[in-house]
């Protein structure tokens, strides 16, 4: 395996790496006109024809490090019925439309034929596309599988096969098949290989499947950029204590958080924390991965185009999302995996620009947050004092004894005075906007997004989407936990918010 230097050198441009014409002036259109440290590296050798080991995480221009190679060399030649000529494997689905957005700009000069081979959507548009001839077939491993068992795929005749994001393949449990795609695929072809980390399972793969590849490295996988303020802060264990403390967070930050990714460790809790921030009038979304695809999609439309502030997420769900400028990271809960830490938080401080985190952080997490110290070599602050400073907290309106109480006792009174809904006045509870018919809004309707996204919520709770199964054993870092949920949790009854007299 060769080497190649680690370091961006500086006199380099685009038009320095060898690149046909029609890509450079799409990239000049793009306002881009240094390559990152992965693209110098890599564009080079890919457009040699050599096989490629980038480690590098999302936020380092690693997609145009292999999309601008690959448009190139897509020039000499054309695509035939159901035998596409490049593949790109992608962990998710947003990922994979994130790099089909990076094909139409990159591309458009071009005249390429792109398929998008995702769960979650019909396969008809899809078949249609495979069936025109595809240059581009981006493509997350079951449903790729899936056409292929239709017989309405072959994969000999891809010259250039690209696995993205290979480490989070291997959380989700996709290595197996990984393995028979690339058993699939003829010898011959080029592959370009991504992954911010490199452990054992990884390198095994890379090792089969890799012909003495270049391996460019542009930054320690365990790196926290210094343009990020990090903190910890104490609480209480019990969830209702970390809303609070989360809340109370927000507020205080103020002007300052322009927009936030909200990272708890389990679906179950992006769900009860997205519905409790939109009960005490927080302007929330969620996005985890039981959501089908057009809300996933609308979610992160609204959250990119400001109209969504705080977005809560799970690791699955969030990864590698393109969402330039988060001012924010909060960690609901500190990752179980340290490698999480640095790519949650990596989602602020980007390109240089200056971000905050803040881990909440409980009595139960000391050996959590020891490891993710260890791995990015260095101590996080305190926001207001450690563990041991921490007191307990009156109990705020979202604990299930304070609902409880709520409920027949002593919010009663409050209730009769105030307009059915709660504090919320005209705005309705969650679970009534759940409960309630769907309306005909206009997409920028505040309330109508909302009733949407708890409506999909709703929907993706009772009904998972088992369109990417998991094939092995690995925990599942983005899966319920089983626990009760204590009272109503958000889910008030409807009955419970059927107008009394007043
Ligand atoms: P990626 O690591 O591929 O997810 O890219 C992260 C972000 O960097 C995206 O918003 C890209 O549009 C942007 N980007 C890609 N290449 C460059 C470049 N050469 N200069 C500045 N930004 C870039």
């Amino acid at each position: 395996m060769s080497s190649d230097s680690t370091t961006a050198q500086e006199a380099i441009t685009f038009a320095d790496l060898g690149l046909s014409p029609k890509v450079l002036s799409a990239v000049t259109d793009a306002g881009y006109t240094v390559p990152t440290p992965i693209q110098a590296g890599a564009i080079p050798h890919a457009l040699q024809g050599k096989d490629v080991l980038g480690i590098a995480q999302t936020g380092t221009g690693k997609t145009a490090a292999f999309v601008l190679p690959m448009i190139t060399r897509l020039e000499k030649g054309r695509a035939r019925a159901r035998m596409p000529r490049t593949l790109i494997l992608e962990p998710t689905r947003e990922l994979a439309a994130q790099v089909e957005e990076n094909f139409v700009k990159y591309g458009k000069n071009h005249k390429l034929n792109i398929a998008l081979l995702i769960g979650g959507v019909s396969f008809d548009e899809q078949d249609k596309k495979l069936e025109r001839g595809a240059d581009v077939l981006i493509a997350t491993p079951g449903r790729l599988l899936d056409h292929r068992e239709r017989g309405k795929l072959l994969l000999t005749g891809v010259d250039i096969l690209v696995i993205d994001e290979a480490d989070r393949m291997l959380d989700m449990g996709f290595i197996p098949d990984i393995e028979r795609i690339c058993e699939m695929i003829p010898f011959t072809r080029q592959t370009l290989f991504f992954s911010a980390t490199m452990p054992p399972e990884i390198t095994k793969l890379t090792e089969k499947f890799l012909h003495a590849p270049v391996r460019i490295e542009v930054a320690r996988a365990a790196s926290t950029a210094t343009s990020i303020t990090q903190r910890l802060v104490k609480s209480g264990p019990k969830p209702w204590d970390k809303r609070e403390v989360l809340r109370d967070l927000i507020k205080a930050e103020d002007e300052g958080l322009k927009n936030a990714i909200i990272f708890c460790n389990r679906k179950i809790e992006v769900s009860e924390l997205f519905r409790s921030l939109v009960k005490y009038e927080f302007d929330a979304g969620a996005l985890h991965g039981d959501m089908d695809q057009r809300a996933r999609m609308q979610m992160l439309d609204n959250f990119r185009s400001g109209k969504l502030k705080l977005l809560v997420a799970s690791d699955v769900a969030a990864r590698g999302l393109d969402i330039p400028d988060v001012s924010h990271v909060f960690n609901f809960d500190v990752p179980i995996h340290a490698e999480d830490y640095v790519h949650r938080i990596g989602r602020t401080g980007r390109a240089g620009r200056s971000g905050k985190s803040f881990t909440i952080a409980t009595r139960n997490d000391t050996k959590y947050l020891d490891a993710i110290e260890r791995l990015i070599g260095q101590k996080i602050e305190w926001h207001d004092g450690d563990l041991s400073t921490v007191v307990a907290r009156e109990e705020s309106e979202d604990s299930p004894r304070r609902e409880r109480a709520g409920r027949g006792g002593r919010d009663r009174d409050r209730r009769s005075r105030e307009p059915r809904g709660g504090r919320r006045g005209e705005t309705a509870k969650p679970a009534d906007l759940a409960e309630a018919p769907q309306p005909i809004a206009a997409a920028n309707d505040e309330r109508a997004m909302r009733r949407d996204a708890i409506r999909h919520d709703n929907a993706a709770r009772k009904a998972p989407d088992r369109q990417e199964p998991r094939r092995d054993n690995r925990r599942q870092r983005d899966e319920d936990d089983g626990r009760p949920v204590l009272g109503f949790g958000a889910d008030m009854p409807a009955f419970m918010l059927v107008a009394g007299k007043v």
